[in-house]
């Protein structure tokens, strides 16, 4: 199952909206689970790996994924070729990541690139690889054009998940 803690204030009926996007991505159940707390005193733009360590409040169950959402900026991140905005960040194959819908004000203002970025976040959390296909959501997230894209899996990256789905339910 998919939990989305927020770390600030959300909609509900935009998160009711979300997590039916992430269950038909995925076809496994998706819900709000609460709201958890960023340490007190961390700086802004918040960086994203201390926070995924350091974030208080969180309850998780066995083969439970964890989404953190945030309105605040997440901290550039050095990649070889330069510095890459961040809205999100994953702990690869293991159960917890964190995607940020900065600039967005909220999730429907941005909702095709925040629900894009956030299958991204978690396909990485079921062990799934950046992407050559420009209209999946595992294309590397810093290209121009991913944005722009549909909040869809290609047909590789699809399947994979549901095998990596099923592995972890038997
Ligand atoms: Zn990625
Ligand atoms: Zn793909």
């Amino acid at each position: 199952m998919i939990r989305v803690w927020t770390l600030d204030s959300f909609d509900d009926k935009q998160l009711a909206k979300f997590n039916r996007t992430l269950y038909t991505a995925f076809g496994v159940g998706s819900e709000h689970s609460g709201s958890a707390e960023i340490p007190a005193g961390m700086p802004e733009p918040l960086d994203a790996e201390k926070l995924l360590t350091d974030v208080k409040g969180i309850r998780s169950y066995k083969d439970d994924k964890i989404l953190l959402l945030t309105t605040r900026k997440l901290k550039e991140r050095e990649l070889p070729s330069g510095m890459a905005p961040t809205s999100g960040f994953a702990w690869h194959g293991k159960d917890r990541a964190i995607l940020s819908i900065h600039p967005h004000k909220d999730l429907e203002s941005g909702y095709k690139a925040v629900a894009r970025h956030a299958l991204h976040q978690l396909g990485h959390l079921w062990e799934l690889h950046h992407c050559l296909d420009p209209r999946c959501s595992m294309y590397p997230p810093w290209t121009p054009s991913f944005t722009q894209g549909e909040p869809i899996f290609c047909t590789f990256c699809r399947e994979k998940s549901e095998q990596k789905i099923r592995l972890a339910k038997s």
